[in-house]
């Protein structure tokens, strides 16, 4: 996911921006607007599907009790992580970098395995906080993994987040996609800490949910924990990235996906 480094400036998103800064939108509030109830529900496809990620985690944010079914279910799910969110921390240190972007993606090695049987995930190495700068990168990452996997189904992280690499590997997933002529969800991340309910900036018509049965929640769970350098705290006294908030919107039986 990456911290709040990576939030989008500007005069419409000022908003958001605060909301980002001060306390997100509580996951009671969340519960409250039933959005199993009034969104559709969609059928994973057979597969194979592509999830894309724009930080080591984002994949499982998004999408894990989703890519726990498909596995189970013996669909192949095949990944891209674009970044090794190695600015996760804030350190500008080359070396603090390299540090953490091993850690992760062991932890995101350690991640998928919680999931199910899946191949290894495509790691691109493209530099975190600065995806926008390495759009058509991505873009080639993402393809060449779809036209080699046969891929009916990209999934990724969503272009209009409020998260400047979250929005570049949307933005490319689609552009993937279009070459590819592949169908794209995505998955908001940020979105669930600076929206509300009625947010307008959000295409509710647009949007729909996938439930999740208990077991697959609870291996998504059981990976959302996998990433613990994204839920501790950054420095002594610290907060961590990944909150008790955020992951609880994270953790609902149910995952949304914009189409
Ligand atoms: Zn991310």
């Amino acid at each position: 996911m990456t911290g709040p480094e990576g939030i989008l400036a500007g005069r419409d998103r000022a908003a958001a921006a605060a909301a980002i800064d001060a306390h997100g939108t509580p996951e009671s509030e969340w519960l409250a607007a039933e959005l199993p109830q009034r969104l559709p529900r969609l059928e994973l496809p057979a597969g194979p599907v592509v999830v894309v990620a724009a930080h080591p985690d984002d994949e499982v944010l998004g999408f894990g009790g989703s890519i726990a079914a498909l596995a189970t279910a013996g669909g192949a799910v095949h990944t891209v992580c674009l970044t090794d969110g190695e600015a996760s921390h804030g350190d500008t240190d080359p070396a603090a970098h390299r540090a953490l972007a091993t850690r992760r993606r062991g932890e995101l090695a350690a991640a998928l395995a919680e999931l199910g049987p899946l191949p290894t995930p495509v790691h691109s190495g493209l530099p975190d906080t600065a995806l926008e700068r390495h759009e058509d990168e991505a873009v080639a990452a993402i393809v060449d993994v779809l036209s080699a996997t046969g891929a009916d189904l990209c999934v990724a992280p969503w272009d209009g987040d409020l998260h400047s690499d979250h929005e570049a590997a949307g933005r490319a997933a689609r552009r993937a996609c279009r070459a590819t002529n592949t169908t794209l969800w995505s998955f908001p991340v940020w979105m669930w800490h600076w929206a509300r309910p009625q947010d307008t900036r959000v295409p509710w018509q647009r949007t729909a949910v996938v439930p999740l049965q208990p077991e697959a929640l609870d291996r998504k769970k059981k990976a959302l924990a996998r990433f613990v350098s994204q839920l501790e705290e950054r420095d002594p006294g610290g907060t961590p990235v990944l909150s008790p908030e955020e992951i609880a919107h994270h953790t609902r039986p149910f995952e949304t996906v914009i189409r």
